[in-house]
């Protein structure tokens, strides 16, 4: 059977996720969590106190990022690939708030884009592949066969993330996680590089009031119309 592309973009915490991993399940492809990778980046930028609530050691981290290495490996009890940095499975540290207040501004330095991209790419050259993030109907694979572009109203996506963050046994506030949703959308929509847009072919979903199973339906029957 012929292999297809799929790239699902959108707003933070729109289940972009769920949907992807649910997909390539089903499909038998691989999955790649883009956002993991701008994660990871900002983990190590923290790290190497290159960047706080306050400020961005531009030049700094663009010297180190040759001694970023970023790869996936597939865990079978979770079902999903983990991601590494530099040989640490770093999975659990990019889940939590501090690095999601730092993420959006690490991913707006292009050099940073350039080289994830480009491995991105690389990751997704054979096809059968689900990809997820903000630039991947638009930049990473501008061909993709299936392009889909998510949405939720912020209260909705912020009680995701609030409920997930919390069973996750990290201390955060409601109004915390409303904030940082609302202010990774605004930068990710306005930076210079890139920014978070619908492209022209992709089709939206707002999943605000629609559940997992009902929004895996609606994109699996899409998947089959173009096969
Ligand atoms: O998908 P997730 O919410 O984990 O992404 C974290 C952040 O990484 C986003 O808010 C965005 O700033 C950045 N990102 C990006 N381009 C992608 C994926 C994520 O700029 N393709």
């Amino acid at each position: 059977m012929k292999k297809i592309t799929i790239a699902i973009d959108g707003f933070s915490s729109t289940g972009k996720s769920t949907l992807a991993k649910q997909l390539a399940a089903a499909l038998g492809y691989v999955y790649v969590d883009t956002g993991a990778m701008y994660r990871a980046v900002a983990y190590f930028a923290m790290q190497h106190n290159l960047v706080s609530e306050t400020h961005l050691d531009k030049l700094g981290l663009i010297a180190e990022l040759p001694n970023i290495n970023l790869r996936f490996q597939f865990n079978s009890t979770l079902g999903f690939a983990e991601i590494y940095l530099n040989n640490e499975n770093i999975e659990t540290q990019i889940r939590t708030i501090e690095v999601s207040r730092m993420v959006s501004k690490v991913a707006e330095v292009s050099e940073v884009r350039a080289k994830l991209v480009e491995q991105q790419q690389a990751m997704g050259q054979d096809k059968g592949i689900v990809m997820d993030g903000r630039d991947i109907g638009t930049v990473v694979f501008p061909e993709a066969e299936l392009k889909l572009f998510m949405n939720a109203s912020s209260k909705t996506r912020a009680q995701r993330r609030f409920d997930e963050l919390i069973a996750k046994g990290q201390h955060v506030t409601f109004e915390e996680v409303i904030h940082n949703v609302e202010e990774r959308d605004y930068i990710d929509t306005h930076r210079d590089d890139s920014p978070l847009v619908k492209a022209a072919d992709a089709i939206e979903i707002d999943n605000s009031a629609m559940s997992k199973t009902e929004q895996f339906e609606l994109v699996l029957k899409l998947v089959q119309e173009k096969f």
